[in-house]
This record gives structure tokens, sequence and C-alpha cells, in this order.
């Protein structure tokens, strides 16, 4: 079997969910001048997408794992969060 069938057999590397995110490509636009640091949705998002920064308003810190899940803008009380491609 020649190397070109081999490659061709093998299966694509599985991606965690159908989107590209990553630093450049965010997967949320978040409007800090809105957010009062209450902590819901850090705590809320199962991918853990977010660390605190020094004034405990959520920083995108691993973009590339959000299955944009919606829990985290629903459950925003002051309406932070937007999805950048919903
Ligand atoms: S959409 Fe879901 S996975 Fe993405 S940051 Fe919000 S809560 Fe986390
Ligand atoms: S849920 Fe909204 S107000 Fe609360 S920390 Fe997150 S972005 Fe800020």
């Amino acid at each position: 079997m020649s190397d070109a069938n081999q490659d061709s057999q093998q299966a694509a590397p599985k991606k965690k969910n159908k989107h590209d995110f990553s630093e450049n490509n965010l997967p949320l636009n978040i409007n800090l001048s809105w957010c009062k640091a209450c902590n819901i949705c850090i705590a809320l998002c199962p991918q853990q997408i977010f660390e605190p920064d020094r004034d405990g308003r959520p920083i995108q810190t691993r973009p590339a794992d959000c299955t944009q899940c919606t829990i985290c803008w629903v459950h925003c009380p002051d309406f932070c969060i937007t999805s950048t491609v919903k």
C-alpha cells in the first residue's frame, strides 16, 4: 500500500467544536463598562473559558474551548455578553 493510500485512510483529527476560536478570534464580546464583576459568568461556564482580571471581571483566557452554549450571556444580569458568531 502506498503512503498516499495510508494517508487517505487516516481519520481527520477531531475538532472540539465547530468553531475555530482563538485569542485573535474570540467567541464573545464583553462590554466591561457594564460589568459589575458579579462572577456569575465565570462560575457558570462549563468550559472554564474565563479567568477574572484584577477587578474580578471576566477575561477570555481559553477561547478555543467555547462551545457557544449560551449559558454566560443568558445569565449575565447586566447584558454585558454577546456572541461574536450568533
Ligand atoms: S458560551 Fe458557554 S462555553 Fe462559551 S464562554 Fe459562555 S458559558 Fe462558556
Ligand atoms: S455575569 Fe456579566 S456582570 Fe457578572 S461578571 Fe460576568 S460579564 Fe460581568
